[in-house]
């Protein structure tokens, strides 16, 4: 992002291009200042912001409630009705559960990943590594229902946030999520306008909503991917509309899933029913390759004519994860610098799987067992 930012410093308008540390530790990414004395002078008052975000009130004043929304970038103009919770502590996991690397770097960078970066190359694997995806994805499946069943009216999506996070590592998974490039929390939950990466906080969850759960889980060394999105309580028939192309959108891809189809193909078969119901594709987050790696080779567009690079072959892993947005297909970032909103406030639904291309098709990893409808099909 490129935009000018001004200090933060009361009175100081000044360009600004150093960030607060400590804000983007946490997450809050909006905090710049001039110069680091134009910081230090401010700091007193700034430091109250990492507590709240922290949960942890700098006062016992009734005015800190924490339960409330807090506004901690007052000059940015958000698209749509959401607005940000505070974030609870940061969750942490077990020594004993096998963790990736970016867990513990200190900026959360995924260096395997980085390595590969360049590389077009889709990795074949073998019946092992295929095994042990089927393993990952059973669990981030089992994750995901537990979450499932904890969305309610008044539910925090922090407290999702904690059921997946326990979830995780009952069975001896670390969540994926966690700590990559920083991320703070174990699963994204992304509400009404938010297309993706919506950071779970303290916001009760509204009748009406449209609640996306996103869930990885990392087991033995391999990632595991899926997400759905959920009514939470009666919603609009507009809302339903959507989550239903949605959802038939992920369903027709993934029947275009063989040996021998190009990866660009899905992205024609996803906007044509898209478009054939007055929706939009959403084209900055693409599926991706996944097995050892979070996120790798291919990259899977889910907009028409893209020129994705790659031919299905037995032995791929990857995700395909359509958003599908009611009005423009166009995207911003909160200044988060994660939760991805539509550009005009209107609704925006996921539902995503992992699949594996077998020798006559796919098998999708992330099946719910028994019964391959999403859940608000099948309450
Ligand atoms: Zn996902
Ligand atoms: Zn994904």
């Amino acid at each position: 992002m490129s935009e000018t930012r001004i200090c933060e410093s009361p009175g100081c308008k000044a360009e600004s291009k150093l960030q607060c540390p400590t804000c983007v530790k946490l997450g809050i990414n909006g905090s710049y200042f001039c110069t680091q004395d134009c910081f230090k002078s401010n700091w007193k008052t700034h430091k109250v912001l990492h507590k709240l975000v922290q949960g942890k009130d700098e006062s016992s004043s009734a005015s800190q409630d924490s339960s409330g929304p807090h506004n901690p970038w007052p000059f940015f103009k958000f698209s749509g009705k959401l607005r940000p919770y505070q974030l609870s502590g940061t969750r942490t996991v077990p020594a004993h559960i096998p963790r990736p690397d970016y867990a513990d770097h200190f900026k959360g960078i995924p260096v395997s990943e980085q390595k590969e970066k360049n590389s077009h190359q889709i990795k074949v694997l073998n019946d092992e590594e295929i095994e042990e995806m089927r393993v990952a994805c059973k669990l981030g499946r089992e994750v995901l229902d537990e979450a499932a069943k904890t969305l309610d009216i008044g539910v925090t999506t922090d407290e999702v946030d904690r059921v997946v996070h326990e979830a995780c590592i009952e069975r001896n998974c670390y969540p994926s999520p966690l700590n990559y490039y920083q991320f703070p929390k174990s699963c994204c939950t992304s509400i009404n306008e938010v297309i993706c990466h919506g950071i779970p906080d303290r916001r009760p969850l509204q009748e009406g909503d449209i609640c996306n759960v996103d869930v990885t889980v990392y087991h033995r060394g391999f990632h595991g991917d899926l997400n759905e999105t959920f009514f939470i309580g009666n919603v609009s028939d507009s809302a339903k509309k959507l989550v239903n192309v949605t959802w038939e959108c992920l369903k027709k891809s993934m029947d275009a899933v063989k040996p021998g189809e190009k990866y660009r193909e899905i992205g024609n078969v996803i906007q044509k029913h898209a478009q054939a119901n007055n929706f939009s594709v959403v084209r900055s987050y693409c599926g991706h390759g996944i097995n050892q790696l979070f996120h790798t080779a291919p990259s899977v567009p889910h907009y028409a004519k893209n020129k994705a690079i790659g031919i299905m072959k037995p032995g791929h892993c990857f995700t395909i994860e359509p958003m599908i947005s009611e009005g423009s297909w166009r995207d911003e970032m909160w200044p988060d610098n994660w939760t991805a909103v539509t550009i005009d406030g209107m609704l925006s639904a996921q539902f995503e799987h992992t699949l594996l291309v077998t020798d006559d098709g796919v098998e999708v990893l992330t099946e719910r067992p028994g019964n391959p409808l999403p859940h608000f099909l099948s309450p």
